[in-house]
Formats: C-alpha cells, sequence, structure tokens
C-alpha cells in the first residue's frame, strides 16, 4: 500500500478502507517499536491532520479502533472470574476516584484488571497517586496482575506499550499537531486500550468543565455518546457518566492528599466524591450484571462503604502490590511536605466559582504534576480546597490549605488561588457532581 494514497483518500473526503486503517495502525506500532516502517512519522502526521479535517466515521472509527488494538498484546483474563470490569475516567484535578471505586467494585464481586497512566498537565494519574504510597508497586507483570485480580478481585498496573503500541505513536504525533480535539481520533485512542485490556464492562466517567479535556457538559456528552456506540459495536458494553469537573473533585489536589481523602472516604466520609463514587459504582454495577439496577448498584456500593468490606478490599491491594495497608487509616504513612499554610477568607459571601483549570494549575506549579514527561513529582505538595461552590463562608474561615516546600512556592500558588476563588453576595447553587 502507498501512504501518499491512504493520505489522498482522507484528505479528498473518499474515506479509508478497512485494510488502509489497518496499515495506519500497524505502521504507527513498527515506529513506536523503533522498527522499520513503509510510513514516515511525517506522513502520519499528514493523515491525521487529514482525520481531524474530514473525521472519521463511526464504521471507520470502529475498524480504526479494532486495528490499534490488534497492533499490540490483547491480555487474556480467562483466568480470572467474571465479571470482568473496568471504570475509566477522561480526567481532572482532584479525580482520586479509581482509588476508591476499584476496591468498592471488587467487594460487590466484580474483578478489575486496571491498565492506568501517568499524569501529564493538570489532571493527575491514578499511577502518580498510588506511587505516593511507599512501597506500591505499579510495575508487576502482567502474569503476576492477572493472578493477583484472579486472587483479590483487583490489580492495578502502569499501562506500558505492549498494549495498543499503535496508539502510543499517533496520541505522540496529535499531541504536537493540533490533531488531539478530534472525537473519533479520541475515542479510538481510548477503546483500543480498553479492548486490549481485555474488560467485557466498562464505564466512562466523562469530565465536563474548565479543569477537564471538555469544557461544555454538551461537548462531553457528544464524547460520551461516541464511546458507549463504538465501544458496543467492538462488543464491549459500555456506558459513560457526564461528571462536572468545573471545581476539583473533592477537597485534595495532590498525590498524597489525593490518597489520604481516598482512605477518608474508604473510611466513611462523605460529601461530593463519596456521591459519584457511590453513583458510577452503582452504574457500573448495573452494567455488569451484579445489580438489577443502578439505583440498587449504587445501595450495594453504600453498604460495601459502610460496612468495611472497601476498606479490608484497598488493604489487600496496596499489600498485594507491595504497600503497607494500613496508608487509608494511618496517613502518617504518607510524606508531608515543608510547608502547610492556611489560607483564610478576607470576605463573607457564597462561593460561586473554584477554577478547576487555574487549582490544577497550580498544583503542578507546586510539583504535584508534570509539565513535561521527564519531570520528577513531589508526592508531598498540592491542596486541601474546602471552598465549594455554593457554600457560605464567613470572613476569616479556612477556605484551603497549601502544602508546599518552600514559603516562595505558597505565596503565589496563594496569589493565584485567591484569584481562582470567587464569591457572589447572594445564594449560589451548589452544581450537581452528576450531570446526566
Ligand atoms: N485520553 C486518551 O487516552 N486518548 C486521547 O486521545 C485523549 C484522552
Amino acid at each position: 500500500m502507498r501512504p501518499v494514497e491512504v493520505i489522498e483518500a482522507r484528505r479528498d473526503r473518499r474515506g479509508n478502507t478497512a485494510e488502509e486503517l489497518e496499515f495506519i495502525a500497524n505502521q504507527a506500532a513498527q515506529i513506536a517499536r523503533s522498527e522499520h516502517a513503509t510510513m514516515a512519522d511525517y506522513q502520519l502526521s499528514a493523515w491525521l491532520m487529514a482525520a481531524y479535517l474530514n473525521p472519521l466515521s463511526k464504521q471507520e472509527t470502529v475498524d480504526l479502533t479494532l486495528a490499534m488494538a490488534r497492533s499490540g498484546q490483547r491480555l487474556d483474563l480467562s483466568s480470572v472470574p467474571k465479571p470482568w470490569v473496568d471504570k475509566h475516567s477522561t480526567g481532572g484535578v482532584g479525580d482520586k476516584t479509581t482509588l476508591v471505586a476499584l476496591p468498592v467494585l471488587a467487594a460487590c464481586g466484580a474483578y478489575l484488571m486496571k491498565m492506568s497512566g501517568r499524569g501529564l498537565g493538570i489532571t493527575g494519574g491514578t499511577i502518580d497517586k498510588l506511587a505516593s504510597i511507599p512501597g506500591f508497586r505499579s510495575d508487576l507483570p502482567l502474569d503476576q496482575a492477572i493472578g493477583q485480580c484472579r486472587e483479590i478481585g483487583l490489580a492495578l498496573v502502569s499501562s506500558g506499550p505492549q498494549l495498543a503500541p499503535a496508539d502510543k505513536e499517533l496520541y505522540r504525533l496529535r499531541d504536537v499537531t493540533g490533531t488531539v480535539e478530534s472525537l473519533p481520533l479520541i475515542a479510538s485512542s481510548i477503546l483500543s486500550k480498553k479492548l486490549a485490556g481485555g474488560a467485557q464492562f466498562v464505564v466512562f466517567d466523562v469530565k465536563a468543565g474548565s479543569g477537564a479535556f471538555m469544557k461544555t457538559p454538551e461537548a462531553a456528552r457528544e464524547l460520551a455518546n461516541w464511546l458507549v456506540d463504538i465501544g458496543n459495536e467492538l462488543g464491549m458494553k459500555t456506558m459513560a457518566t457526564v461528571t462536572d469537573m468545573s471545581q476539583p473533585l473533592g477537597c485534595a489536589v495532590g498525590n498524597a492528599l489525593e490518597v489520604k481523602e481516598a482512605g477518608e472516604v474508604l473510611c466513611g466520609k462523605k460529601g461530593r466524591f463519596y456521591d459519584l463514587v457511590c453513583a458510577l459504582c452503582g452504574e457500573t454495577l448495573w452494567a455488569c450484571g451484579v445489580a438489577e439496577s443502578a439505583d440498587l448498584g449504587e445501595k450495594l456500593a453504600k453498604e460495601a462503604l459502610e460496612s468495611g468490606s472497601a476498606l479490608e478490599k484497598a488493604k489487600q491491594w496496596v499489600s498485594a502490590q507491595g504497600g503497607n495497608p494500613e496508608v487509608w487509616e494511618d496517613h502518617s504513612l504518607l510524606s508531608k511536605p515543608k510547608i502547610v499554610r492556611n489560607v483564610v477568607s478576607d470576605r463573607s459571601g457564597w462561593v460561586s466559582e473554584v477554577n478547576a483549570r487555574i487549582v490544577g494549575e497550580e498544583a503542578v506549579k507546586l510539583g504535584a504534576g508534570r509539565s513535561r514527561v521527564e519531570d520528577e513529582i513531589d508526592f508531598s505538595v498540592g491542596f486541601e480546597v474546602l471552598a465549594e461552590v455554593g457554600r457560605r463562608v464567613q470572613k476569616g474561615e479556612t477556605l484551603l490549605k497549601i502544602f508546599a516546600k518552600s514559603e516562595s512556592d505558597a505565596d503565589s500558588a496563594e496569589l493565584n488561588l485567591r484569584a481562582a476563588i470567587k464569591f457572589s453576595d447572594d445564594p449560589v447553587e451548589r452544581i450537581p457532581v452528576i450531570l446526566g
């Protein structure tokens, strides 16, 4: 096949055949594996721009996703009891849902062999949050992780280049060619990894708001529809919920702080983050047949949290992957920053905005996230944001806590976070965490 003809077909809106899309995926995988490829990366980039301008149809997206999933290893979960479940978030600020949802779902009888990524930019990565637990290993060999999933119901490992290697190269090129924001390309990227990961049931948490990839609920709903349609077409049972990311999820933003907050929820703390976990787990338990409806699934999730069975599962999980299982209750096991600063409100009023994007950017500046892939993370730094949209705050009340490695870092974060939190003199409605 001649690369230029595949590019021209896309450019001229003639569409690409399944064979051409397989060719694209295979070429990308060969480049990712540093093997000789017929297509150069500049030709792949040209095809990606053509695909951005002339989007793939749903059938083409199915064909591309299948080819991308086939470009590498596909996990064999046949030794693991069913149902095989996965939960995927499109990423946000303070999004530690996986840390609680996985043990809740496993405690309710689902099996989760989860592959997660490291964080880049303002959206933190689950692998980094777990890495803040001393000793926790996410680099287990896949057969060991599958064995652990069979034994205790869950395992979480770092997604390596062996799964959907085509995505690794296509994503790298999209990132530097202005072609990330294409629904068919996003859907094929996410779903090829889910397909290769072997799950039967996948629930997507599609975030909407300033701290998310999709800025509006409408855009998030469109992505949700693509993920569900293409996922179902590929033989997975998929569901999607659009959730709020206009303000950070829960209080904690930053790796060790998020593990601490996840531990608090596992031990019974309620609030917006708890509501999200229970709703998502409810949907998931319904989707995979453990519960007869999402409401009954939510009831099961709440029972797992109240009875302590989810906490017990979380302890087994951390212990199996090399960490101290007491970390969920004993937060002194997590690293501590040099500076802890209380920021108090200089006025009374109703909180009308806590801009998630700014909070995320400030967390990265403190060292909680990466601006470049090679950056080192400081697990101890971040924020506890106590201000929440709709809450009445009195002058002098704590708005947030800053955890930093120096006073000057804390000064700069304080200045910018004060600007990120806005007030109204009139009551402001709370923003529901589930948008639909
Ligand atoms: N996450 C992915 O894995 N791929 C995308 O294209 C966007 C978000």
